[in-house]
Protein backbone atom coordinates (compact mmCIF):
# COMPACT_ATOMS: atom_id res chain seq x y z
CA UNK A 1 0.00 0.00 0.00
CA UNK A 2 1.70 3.52 -1.08
CA UNK A 3 2.32 5.56 2.08
CA UNK A 4 2.80 8.77 3.15
CA UNK A 5 6.07 8.99 5.04
CA UNK A 6 8.26 11.58 6.59
CA UNK A 7 12.03 10.68 6.91
CA UNK A 8 14.18 12.94 9.45
CA UNK A 9 17.31 13.82 8.47
CA UNK A 10 18.25 14.49 5.15
CA UNK A 11 22.41 13.31 5.41
CA UNK A 12 23.08 10.04 3.55
CA UNK A 13 21.09 8.17 5.68
CA UNK A 14 18.00 9.84 5.66
CA UNK A 15 18.68 10.44 1.51
CA UNK A 16 19.38 6.88 0.40
CA UNK A 17 16.16 5.36 2.14
CA UNK A 18 13.86 8.50 0.54
CA UNK A 19 15.48 7.26 -3.00
CA UNK A 20 14.51 3.39 -1.70
CA UNK A 21 11.36 3.90 -0.22
CA UNK A 22 10.27 5.64 -3.41
CA UNK A 23 11.60 3.48 -5.53
CA UNK A 24 8.95 1.28 -3.93
CA UNK A 25 6.07 3.77 -4.73
CA UNK A 26 5.85 5.52 -1.68
CA UNK A 27 5.36 9.53 -1.34
CA UNK A 28 8.08 10.75 1.07
CA UNK A 29 9.16 14.05 2.57
CA UNK A 30 12.44 14.37 3.70
CA UNK A 31 13.24 16.94 5.99
CA UNK A 32 16.85 18.24 6.64
CA UNK A 33 17.72 21.07 8.97
CA UNK A 34 20.55 22.66 7.74
CA UNK A 35 20.27 24.66 4.50
CA UNK A 36 22.46 21.87 3.01
CA UNK A 37 21.62 18.05 2.48
CA UNK A 38 24.24 15.45 3.25
CA UNK A 39 25.37 15.87 6.63
CA UNK A 40 28.60 13.95 7.12
CA UNK A 41 28.63 13.92 3.44
CA UNK A 42 30.80 17.10 2.22
CA UNK A 43 33.19 18.39 -0.07
CA UNK A 44 34.59 21.68 0.01
CA UNK A 45 36.11 23.01 -2.69
CA UNK A 46 39.90 24.93 -3.27
CA UNK A 47 40.69 26.46 -6.72
CA UNK A 48 40.18 23.36 -8.64
CA UNK A 49 41.02 21.40 -6.02
CA UNK A 50 38.75 19.99 -3.15
CA UNK A 51 39.13 17.86 0.19
CA UNK A 52 36.04 16.15 2.39
CA UNK A 53 35.49 17.38 5.65
CA UNK A 54 33.43 14.32 5.84
CA UNK A 55 33.34 10.84 4.41
CA UNK A 56 36.28 9.82 1.35
CA UNK A 57 36.03 6.68 0.92
CA UNK A 58 33.94 3.60 0.47
CA UNK A 59 35.19 -0.30 0.22
CA UNK A 60 32.28 -2.52 -0.96
CA UNK A 61 31.83 -3.31 -4.26
CA UNK A 62 27.84 -4.02 -3.28
CA UNK A 63 28.55 0.45 -2.81
CA UNK A 64 30.18 0.64 -6.21
CA UNK A 65 27.21 -0.56 -7.80
CA UNK A 66 24.52 1.67 -5.63
CA UNK A 67 27.12 4.69 -7.29
CA UNK A 68 26.99 3.57 -10.69
CA UNK A 69 23.48 3.23 -10.56
CA UNK A 70 23.12 7.02 -9.25
CA UNK A 71 25.40 7.65 -11.72
CA UNK A 72 28.10 9.18 -9.19
CA UNK A 73 31.76 8.76 -10.50
CA UNK A 74 33.45 6.85 -8.95
CA UNK A 75 36.79 4.57 -9.22
CA UNK A 76 38.90 2.47 -7.45
CA UNK A 77 42.64 3.64 -6.18
CA UNK A 78 45.25 3.26 -3.98
CA UNK A 79 45.11 5.08 -0.70
CA UNK A 80 49.48 5.31 0.34
CA UNK A 81 49.01 4.35 4.15
CA UNK A 82 51.48 4.56 6.32
CA UNK A 83 52.95 5.25 10.18
CA UNK A 84 54.99 8.33 11.35
CA UNK A 85 56.22 9.34 14.80
CA UNK A 86 55.96 12.17 16.29
CA UNK A 87 59.06 14.11 14.42
CA UNK A 88 57.89 12.58 10.63
CA UNK A 89 60.02 9.17 10.97
CA UNK A 90 58.27 6.34 9.34
CA UNK A 91 57.06 3.43 11.65
CA UNK A 92 55.81 0.06 11.23
CA UNK A 93 52.78 -0.55 12.42
CA UNK A 94 53.87 -3.84 14.47
CA UNK A 95 57.11 -4.81 14.66
CA UNK A 96 58.88 -7.16 12.59
CA UNK A 97 58.68 -9.57 16.01
CA UNK A 98 55.28 -9.59 15.64
CA UNK A 99 54.31 -10.60 12.04
CA UNK A 100 54.11 -14.18 12.91
CA UNK A 101 51.81 -13.63 16.13
CA UNK A 102 49.51 -11.27 13.91
CA UNK A 103 49.68 -13.90 10.98
CA UNK A 104 48.00 -17.00 13.47
CA UNK A 105 45.87 -14.38 15.49
CA UNK A 106 44.02 -13.70 12.14
CA UNK A 107 43.86 -16.92 11.17
CA UNK A 108 42.25 -17.47 14.64
CA UNK A 109 39.91 -14.97 14.49
CA UNK A 110 36.86 -16.46 11.99
CA UNK A 111 37.13 -19.52 14.64
CA UNK A 112 36.17 -16.80 17.41
CA UNK A 113 33.45 -15.05 15.73
CA UNK A 114 31.69 -17.83 14.43
CA UNK A 115 29.65 -18.09 17.53
CA UNK A 116 28.60 -14.49 16.82
CA UNK A 117 27.29 -15.23 13.10
CA UNK A 118 23.82 -14.12 13.80
CA UNK A 119 24.77 -10.60 15.63
CA UNK A 120 27.39 -10.06 13.13
CA UNK A 121 25.72 -11.14 9.48
CA UNK A 122 22.30 -9.68 10.89
CA UNK A 123 21.13 -6.17 8.68
CA UNK A 124 21.62 -3.59 11.88
CA UNK A 125 21.81 -4.30 15.67
CA UNK A 126 20.06 -7.46 16.57
CA UNK A 127 20.53 -10.86 18.97
CA UNK A 128 24.01 -9.40 20.21
CA UNK A 129 25.78 -11.80 22.66
CA UNK A 130 26.39 -10.60 26.41
CA UNK A 131 30.51 -11.10 25.44
CA UNK A 132 29.86 -8.65 22.16
CA UNK A 133 28.91 -6.03 24.68
CA UNK A 134 32.82 -5.55 26.37
CA UNK A 135 34.59 -3.06 25.71
CA UNK A 136 36.63 -4.65 22.36
CA UNK A 137 40.31 -3.91 24.24
CA UNK A 138 38.40 -6.46 26.90
CA UNK A 139 37.39 -8.88 24.33
CA UNK A 140 40.63 -9.03 22.52
CA UNK A 141 42.67 -9.65 25.74
CA UNK A 142 40.32 -12.53 26.55
CA UNK A 143 40.84 -14.33 23.32
CA UNK A 144 44.53 -13.34 23.30
CA UNK A 145 44.19 -11.01 19.84
CA UNK A 146 46.71 -8.32 20.95
CA UNK A 147 48.52 -7.63 18.18
CA UNK A 148 45.02 -7.95 15.89
CA UNK A 149 43.88 -5.29 18.42
CA UNK A 150 46.46 -3.12 17.21
CA UNK A 151 45.76 -3.45 13.39
CA UNK A 152 41.97 -2.31 14.10
CA UNK A 153 43.06 0.44 16.71
CA UNK A 154 43.98 2.90 13.98
CA UNK A 155 40.54 2.07 11.80
CA UNK A 156 38.53 2.77 14.61
CA UNK A 157 40.45 5.94 16.63
CA UNK A 158 41.67 7.53 13.32
CA UNK A 159 37.94 7.61 12.15
CA UNK A 160 35.98 9.19 15.25
CA UNK A 161 34.36 5.65 16.82
CA UNK A 162 37.05 5.71 19.86
CA UNK A 163 39.68 3.74 21.05
CA UNK A 164 39.52 -0.05 21.20
CA UNK A 165 38.94 0.21 25.83
CA UNK A 166 35.41 2.17 24.91
CA UNK A 167 34.24 0.99 22.29
CA UNK A 168 31.89 -2.67 22.69
CA UNK A 169 32.99 -5.12 20.63
CA UNK A 170 30.36 -5.13 18.73
CA UNK A 171 30.38 -1.96 16.90
CA UNK A 172 34.66 -2.43 15.91
CA UNK A 173 33.40 -6.26 14.83
CA UNK A 174 30.52 -5.38 12.83
CA UNK A 175 33.14 -2.17 11.22
CA UNK A 176 35.24 -4.32 10.29
CA UNK A 177 34.09 -7.39 8.90
CA UNK A 178 36.68 -9.26 7.77
CA UNK A 179 36.06 -8.22 4.11
CA UNK A 180 36.96 -4.57 5.47
CA UNK A 181 39.67 -5.79 7.40
CA UNK A 182 41.52 -7.06 5.08
CA UNK A 183 40.97 -4.34 2.30
CA UNK A 184 42.16 -1.79 4.96
CA UNK A 185 45.47 -3.47 6.35
CA UNK A 186 46.49 -5.33 2.58
CA UNK A 187 46.06 -1.89 1.20
CA UNK A 188 43.97 -2.60 -1.39
CA UNK A 189 41.99 -0.21 -3.95
CA UNK A 190 39.09 1.71 -2.15
CA UNK A 191 36.48 3.68 -3.67
CA UNK A 192 37.29 7.47 -4.28
CA UNK A 193 34.59 9.54 -5.46
CA UNK A 194 36.10 11.85 -8.00
CA UNK A 195 33.80 14.57 -7.90
CA UNK A 196 33.62 14.59 -3.60
CA UNK A 197 30.90 13.32 -1.93
CA UNK A 198 28.80 16.23 -2.67
CA UNK A 199 27.98 14.60 -5.91
CA UNK A 200 26.34 11.64 -4.44
CA UNK A 201 24.14 13.88 -2.69
CA UNK A 202 23.34 15.70 -5.67
CA UNK A 203 22.68 12.50 -7.51
CA UNK A 204 20.27 11.26 -4.73
CA UNK A 205 18.61 14.65 -4.17
CA UNK A 206 17.28 15.61 -7.87
CA UNK A 207 15.93 12.17 -7.60
CA UNK A 208 13.77 12.96 -5.06
CA UNK A 209 10.49 14.49 -5.10
CA UNK A 210 9.67 16.17 -1.84
CA UNK A 211 13.44 17.42 0.01
CA UNK A 212 12.73 20.31 2.76
CA UNK A 213 15.99 21.98 3.20
CA UNK A 214 16.52 24.47 6.33
CA UNK A 215 12.99 22.87 7.77
CA UNK A 216 13.99 20.71 10.98
CA UNK A 217 11.82 18.19 12.62
CA UNK A 218 10.78 20.13 16.53
CA UNK A 219 7.83 17.35 16.81
CA UNK A 220 6.60 14.31 16.65
CA UNK A 221 3.07 14.08 17.74
CA UNK A 222 1.31 10.45 17.53
CA UNK A 223 -2.48 10.64 16.78
CA UNK A 224 -4.42 7.56 17.26
CA UNK A 225 -5.41 5.86 14.01
CA UNK A 226 -1.25 5.40 14.36
CA UNK A 227 -0.44 8.20 11.88
CA UNK A 228 1.41 11.04 13.41
CA UNK A 229 2.13 14.93 13.20
CA UNK A 230 5.09 16.09 11.66
CA UNK A 231 6.19 20.17 13.57
CA UNK A 232 8.49 22.00 11.68
CA UNK A 233 9.40 25.61 12.23
CA UNK A 234 7.72 25.73 9.22
CA UNK A 235 4.18 24.21 10.11
CA UNK A 236 2.58 20.74 10.50
CA UNK A 237 1.86 18.02 8.45
CA UNK A 238 0.31 14.49 8.94
CA UNK A 239 2.02 11.38 8.03
CA UNK A 240 1.41 7.07 7.86
CA UNK A 241 4.79 6.96 9.38
CA UNK A 242 8.19 8.85 10.25
CA UNK A 243 11.84 7.60 10.13
CA UNK A 244 14.12 9.11 12.52
CA UNK A 245 17.93 8.99 11.06
CA UNK A 246 19.66 11.28 13.09
CA UNK A 247 19.84 11.44 17.23
CA UNK A 248 16.87 14.29 18.03
CA UNK A 249 16.32 15.87 20.87
CA UNK A 250 14.02 13.50 23.15
CA UNK A 251 11.71 16.27 24.28
CA UNK A 252 10.77 16.13 20.02
CA UNK A 253 9.10 12.83 20.40
CA UNK A 254 6.06 12.77 21.95
CA UNK A 255 5.71 8.94 22.30
CA UNK A 256 7.54 7.75 26.06
CA UNK A 257 9.09 4.96 24.87
CA UNK A 258 10.97 6.01 21.54
CA UNK A 259 11.95 9.41 23.59
CA UNK A 260 13.51 7.36 26.87
CA UNK A 261 15.56 5.25 24.47
CA UNK A 262 16.61 7.92 22.25
CA UNK A 263 17.94 10.24 25.46
CA UNK A 264 20.58 6.94 25.13
CA UNK A 265 22.24 8.14 22.41
CA UNK A 266 26.17 9.57 22.61
CA UNK A 267 28.09 10.50 19.85
CA UNK A 268 31.65 11.28 19.74
CA UNK A 269 33.33 14.83 19.23
CA UNK A 270 35.33 14.77 15.98
CA UNK A 271 37.39 17.48 14.16
CA UNK A 272 38.50 17.85 10.41
CA UNK A 273 41.16 20.71 9.55
CA UNK A 274 41.64 21.28 6.04
CA UNK A 275 45.03 23.12 4.79
CA UNK A 276 46.57 24.54 2.03
CA UNK A 277 49.88 23.31 2.22
CA UNK A 278 53.59 25.22 1.07
CA UNK A 279 54.47 22.07 -0.85
CA UNK A 280 52.48 19.34 -2.54
CA UNK A 281 52.08 16.41 -0.66
CA UNK A 282 51.20 12.77 -0.86
CA UNK A 283 50.53 11.02 2.74
CA UNK A 284 47.88 8.78 4.16
CA UNK A 285 49.75 8.93 7.78
CA UNK A 286 48.58 7.78 10.84
CA UNK A 287 50.01 9.13 13.76
CA UNK A 288 49.70 6.14 16.40
CA UNK A 289 51.52 7.95 19.61
CA UNK A 290 48.31 10.51 19.72
CA UNK A 291 45.84 7.79 19.58
CA UNK A 292 44.82 8.41 23.45
CA UNK A 293 44.87 12.37 22.92
CA UNK A 294 42.42 14.39 22.36
CA UNK A 295 42.97 17.55 20.14
CA UNK A 296 46.17 16.24 18.58
CA UNK A 297 46.98 14.57 15.28
CA UNK A 298 45.51 11.28 14.30
CA UNK A 299 45.38 11.07 10.60
CA UNK A 300 46.93 13.07 7.66
CA UNK A 301 46.16 12.64 4.24
CA UNK A 302 46.28 14.64 0.83
CA UNK A 303 43.41 15.26 -0.90
CA UNK A 304 44.01 13.00 -3.87
CA UNK A 305 45.17 9.91 -2.63
CA UNK A 306 46.82 8.78 -5.55
CA UNK A 307 48.59 11.93 -6.49
CA UNK A 308 50.52 15.15 -4.75
CA UNK A 309 48.46 17.85 -3.93
CA UNK A 310 48.35 21.27 -2.04
CA UNK A 311 45.74 20.47 0.28
CA UNK A 312 46.70 18.59 3.72
CA UNK A 313 43.46 16.95 5.85
CA UNK A 314 43.72 16.43 9.26
CA UNK A 315 41.71 14.35 12.04
CA UNK A 316 41.91 15.05 15.67
CA UNK A 317 39.11 13.74 18.23
CA UNK A 318 37.69 16.17 21.44
CA UNK A 319 35.34 18.56 21.77
CA UNK A 320 37.71 21.90 21.94
CA UNK A 321 37.52 25.36 21.05
CA UNK A 322 38.94 25.34 17.41
CA UNK A 323 41.80 28.21 18.53
CA UNK A 324 43.24 25.49 20.50
CA UNK A 325 42.44 23.00 18.76
CA UNK A 326 44.54 24.50 15.39
CA UNK A 327 46.99 25.54 17.42
CA UNK A 328 47.70 21.86 18.59
CA UNK A 329 47.77 20.73 15.26
CA UNK A 330 49.73 23.83 13.79
CA UNK A 331 52.40 22.07 16.19
CA UNK A 332 52.08 18.41 15.57
CA UNK A 333 52.32 19.27 11.71
CA UNK A 334 55.69 21.53 11.91
CA UNK A 335 57.09 18.97 14.17
CA UNK A 336 55.82 16.13 11.51
CA UNK A 337 57.82 18.40 9.21
CA UNK A 338 54.38 18.75 7.17
CA UNK A 339 54.84 22.77 6.19
CA UNK A 340 51.34 23.95 6.00
CA UNK A 341 50.26 27.84 5.03
CA UNK A 342 46.81 27.92 6.21
CA UNK A 343 44.14 27.01 7.73
CA UNK A 344 40.93 26.86 4.57
CA UNK A 345 38.60 24.92 5.69
CA UNK A 346 37.54 22.92 9.04
CA UNK A 347 34.10 21.25 10.20
CA UNK A 348 33.57 20.01 14.27
CA UNK A 349 31.37 16.95 14.09
CA UNK A 350 29.09 15.38 16.53
CA UNK A 351 29.66 11.48 14.57
CA UNK A 352 29.03 8.17 15.32
CA UNK A 353 25.65 7.78 17.22
CA UNK A 354 26.10 4.55 19.42
CA UNK A 355 24.84 3.61 23.10
CA UNK A 356 27.47 2.12 26.17
CA UNK A 357 27.82 -1.72 26.27
CA UNK A 358 25.69 -1.79 29.54
CA UNK A 359 22.74 -0.56 27.64
CA UNK A 360 23.69 -2.98 24.90
CA UNK A 361 23.89 -5.81 27.53
CA UNK A 362 20.12 -4.52 28.95
CA UNK A 363 18.52 -5.31 25.81
CA UNK A 364 18.78 -1.99 24.65
CA UNK A 365 18.41 -2.79 20.30
CA UNK A 366 16.25 -5.20 21.23
CA UNK A 367 13.75 -2.49 22.46
CA UNK A 368 14.35 -0.45 19.50
CA UNK A 369 13.63 -3.19 17.18
CA UNK A 370 10.28 -4.40 19.13
CA UNK A 371 9.35 -0.39 19.00
CA UNK A 372 9.91 -0.50 15.37
CA UNK A 373 6.61 1.20 13.78
CA UNK A 374 4.86 1.51 16.87
CA UNK A 375 2.64 4.43 16.86
CA UNK A 376 4.03 5.01 13.15
CA UNK A 377 7.49 5.85 14.35
CA UNK A 378 10.40 4.46 12.98
CA UNK A 379 14.36 4.52 14.10
CA UNK A 380 16.62 3.97 10.74
CA UNK A 381 20.51 4.99 9.46
CA UNK A 382 23.33 5.52 11.72
CA UNK A 383 20.79 5.10 14.45
CA UNK A 384 19.87 1.38 13.63
CA UNK A 385 23.57 0.76 11.60
CA UNK A 386 27.01 0.78 11.80
CA UNK A 387 27.20 4.27 10.27
CA UNK A 388 29.52 3.56 7.01
CA UNK A 389 28.30 4.60 3.43
CA UNK A 390 28.89 0.70 2.90
CA UNK A 391 27.03 -0.46 5.47
CA UNK A 392 24.36 2.31 5.79
CA UNK A 393 23.44 1.47 1.82
CA UNK A 394 22.81 -2.50 1.68
CA UNK A 395 21.17 -1.86 5.68
CA UNK A 396 18.70 1.04 4.16
CA UNK A 397 17.81 -0.98 1.30
CA UNK A 398 16.90 -4.26 3.31
CA UNK A 399 15.26 -1.63 6.17
CA UNK A 400 12.87 -0.56 3.45
CA UNK A 401 11.73 -3.94 1.66
CA UNK A 402 11.44 -4.93 5.83
CA UNK A 403 9.13 -2.37 7.04
CA UNK A 404 7.78 -0.83 3.76
CA UNK A 405 8.20 -3.81 0.81
CA UNK A 406 4.95 -5.15 -0.60
CA UNK A 407 4.18 -7.68 1.31
CA UNK A 408 4.22 -5.10 4.63
CA UNK A 409 0.66 -3.68 5.30
C1 LIG B 1 35.13 13.17 9.25
C2 LIG B 1 34.35 11.97 8.82
C3 LIG B 1 34.87 11.12 7.87
C4 LIG B 1 34.16 10.01 7.46
N1 LIG B 1 34.69 9.21 6.50
C5 LIG B 1 33.97 8.17 6.04
C6 LIG B 1 34.45 7.39 4.97
O1 LIG B 1 35.52 7.66 4.42
N2 LIG B 1 33.68 6.35 4.54
C7 LIG B 1 32.49 6.04 5.11
O2 LIG B 1 31.84 5.08 4.69
N3 LIG B 1 32.00 6.77 6.14
C8 LIG B 1 32.71 7.83 6.60
N4 LIG B 1 32.20 8.60 7.61
C9 LIG B 1 30.92 8.23 8.19
C10 LIG B 1 29.76 8.64 7.26
O3 LIG B 1 30.04 9.85 6.65
C11 LIG B 1 28.52 8.84 8.08
O4 LIG B 1 28.32 7.70 8.87
C12 LIG B 1 27.28 9.04 7.24
O5 LIG B 1 27.47 10.09 6.34
C13 LIG B 1 26.15 9.32 8.21
O6 LIG B 1 25.02 9.72 7.51
P1 LIG B 1 23.67 9.94 8.30
O7 LIG B 1 22.71 10.45 7.33
O8 LIG B 1 23.32 8.72 9.04
O9 LIG B 1 23.99 11.02 9.43
P2 LIG B 1 24.42 12.61 9.26
O10 LIG B 1 25.40 12.68 8.18
O11 LIG B 1 24.76 12.97 10.63
O12 LIG B 1 23.09 13.25 8.78
C14 LIG B 1 22.05 13.58 9.65
C15 LIG B 1 21.30 14.76 9.08
O13 LIG B 1 20.18 15.04 9.90
C16 LIG B 1 20.03 16.43 10.01
N5 LIG B 1 19.26 16.73 11.21
C17 LIG B 1 19.67 16.81 12.51
N6 LIG B 1 18.64 17.12 13.31
C18 LIG B 1 17.54 17.24 12.52
C19 LIG B 1 16.18 17.57 12.76
N7 LIG B 1 15.71 17.83 13.99
N8 LIG B 1 15.34 17.63 11.71
C20 LIG B 1 15.77 17.36 10.45
N9 LIG B 1 17.06 17.07 10.17
C21 LIG B 1 17.92 16.98 11.19
C22 LIG B 1 21.47 16.93 10.07
O14 LIG B 1 21.54 18.30 9.72
C23 LIG B 1 22.14 16.03 9.04
O15 LIG B 1 22.12 16.57 7.75
C24 LIG B 1 32.89 9.72 8.02
C25 LIG B 1 32.35 10.60 9.00
C26 LIG B 1 33.07 11.71 9.37
C27 LIG B 1 32.46 12.66 10.39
Amino acid sequence: MKKQIAVVGGGYSGLTLAYFLEKAGHQVTVFEAEERAGGHCCSVFHKREFCELGSVLGTSETFMKFLRQLGVKAEYKYFHRNFLGPDGQKQAQIGPDEIAGFQEQLKRLPEYLAPYQAALSAPGWAHIPDALTQSFESWCNANKLHTLMRVYAPHLVAFGFGKSSEIPAIYALKYLDIMTLSSMIESRKLISFSNGANEIIAKLSERLDDLRLNTPVTGMIPLDNNRLTIKTPVGEEDFDAAVITVPLDPSVIHAPDHARLMSCYRRKAYNVLSYVAQENYRTTSYFTHNFDKDGHLLLLYSSKPDQPGPLLTAYAAGDLPIKVLKAQIDADLKQAGFKAERLFAYKQWQTFPHVTGVEIKNGFYDQVNALQGQQGIYFSGSLTCFPTLDKLTQYLSDFATRYFGPDQP
